[in-house]
């Protein structure tokens, strides 16, 4: 096995040296005002962009080439951006948001486009492993790794096997990368690679990304996504208050009234998160529904999350979400006794009980991608120091040790 440390050390794309009179790669002097804010909390990226009161269409644009490299659409509370505007001009040319120590991501908005800008990042593989005790959240933390590493190996793998089963001798390994600016530790990156071994199998999650393909996520040893493309809860953790039913007694109507959703009780002001990635149909509020919002995914598939206190503000029909992303909170608008979402799942234009179906997976890898993905798969399976042959001689099927469902 390896040890805890280095086992390789490459820069990541390198940019022009900087002379004073640039900031961010920015002539500093054509510019009136050079402005730098902090990023208040809760602040999503749509709200920053829209903030600058440009064209909707540059809005649009700009949010979609930066969902390419953005984790979240949420931004990070308290990180600086810096907004570059000419003189005479009400709308920025420039504004550049700094999510971390090491690069920055800039938004053009004379051309409606974005890219990321590193300082000269030096990146470090490090290899870790642990036992699972208690849990494997525990068990990361307790070797003294930071939070941030810790739901990072969550995350690799939370799709493919449920944490919870994971029980006391379970093992992992993980290769992470730590980013380094002129030598000054900028914390941990990405964790490129998980392997977990749980009831005698093992679930190795390998991070692939290629941006300019939208792709960035886990996939298996066969190269399929190990993240499905719906999250079961709108509300995750949240306690099931009241199944889909089409012969359910309503609470407060006191007569049999069909429950096309299933309601996820928490508490008032709970976030309530899109489970795919869609477009925003719908911010409306109704008698019945309370404040609601609405996401078309795709042609098959729509969402309704209804009730709500109140939906995430700045929020608008034709908005881009991502999975994962924050639209609104627990409330009790509407016909309803308590906080809670009722969740309402569309297929085909009917409303279906979403536990029952079987959802599609995040988008699979393009076929130009796959030999690539192969390649990187092959590296951190040597990092890992898996032999993947002997594990398809000796001990599983091909198909058994290609599976991640556990
Ligand atoms: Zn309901």
């Amino acid at each position: 096995m390896l040890q805890s440390s280095q086992v390789d050390q490459g820069a990541l794309s390198a940019f022009p040296l900087t002379v004073p009179t640039y900031k961010f790669g920015l002539e500093q002097e054509r510019y009136q005002s050079i402005e730098t804010k902090a990023i208040k909390r809760g602040t999503t990226l749509s709200e920053l962009l829209q903030s600058f009161d440009a064209d909707p269409d540059v809005t649009a644009n700009l949010q979609a080439s930066a969902l390419r490299s953005l984790d979240a659409t949420r931004l990070v509370a308290e990180r600086p951006y810096t907004i570059f505007t000419r003189r005479g001009e009400t709308i920025p040319d420039f504004v550049v948001y700094e999510p971390n120590g090491y690069e920055q991501l800039v938004f053009d908005f004379t051309k409606g486009n974005s890219y990321v800008r590193a300082e000269e990042v030096t990146t470090q593989l490090l290899h870790g492993e642990g036992v699972v005790n208690s849990n494997l959240w525990n068990s990361v933390t307790d070797q003294g790794y930071s939070a941030k590493l810790a739901l990072g190996v969550q995350r690799a793998i939370e799709s493919a096997i449920s944490l919870r089963s994971l029980s006391k001798g379970d093992d992992f390994e993980m290769i992470y990368e730590r980013k380094l600016v002129s030598g000054e530790d900028k914390g941990v990156g990405r964790v490129k690679a998980v392997r977990l071994r749980h009831n005698k199998r093992d679930v190795i999650a390998i991070h692939f990304e290629r941006p300019e393909d939208g792709i960035n996520g886990y996939y298996n040893l066969a190269g399929e996504n190990m993240s499905s493309g719906f999250l079961l809860s709108p509300v995750p953790g949240a306690r099931i208050s009241s199944a889909y039913n089409l012969r359910r007694f309503h609470p407060v109507l006191k007569r049999r009234k069909p429950h096309y959703g299933t309601d996820y009780a928490a508490p008032r002001n709970t976030p309530i998160v899109a489970v795919a990635d869609g477009k925003v149909i719908q911010v409306s509020r109704t008698r019945g529904n309370g404040k609601f919002v609405k996401i078309k995914h795709d042609d098959t598939y729509t969402t309704q999350y209804l009730h709500m206190n109140k939906h995430v503000k700045g929020m608008r029909v034709g908005d881009w979400v991502n999975q994962g992303q924050t639209i609104g909170y627990v409330g009790s608008t509407g016909l309803a006794t308590g906080p809670h979402v009722c969740f309402r799942f569309w297929k085909n234009g009917k409303q279906v009980n979403h536990l029952n179906q079987e959802l599609p997976m995040g988008k699979p890898l393009p076929e130009h991608l796959i030999e690539e993905y192969f390649q990187e798969r092959d590296t951190m399976l040597e990092l890992l120091e898996y032999d993947y042959d002997a594990v398809l001689d000796g001990h599983a099927t091909k198909e058994e040790v290609d599976s991640t469902k556990v």
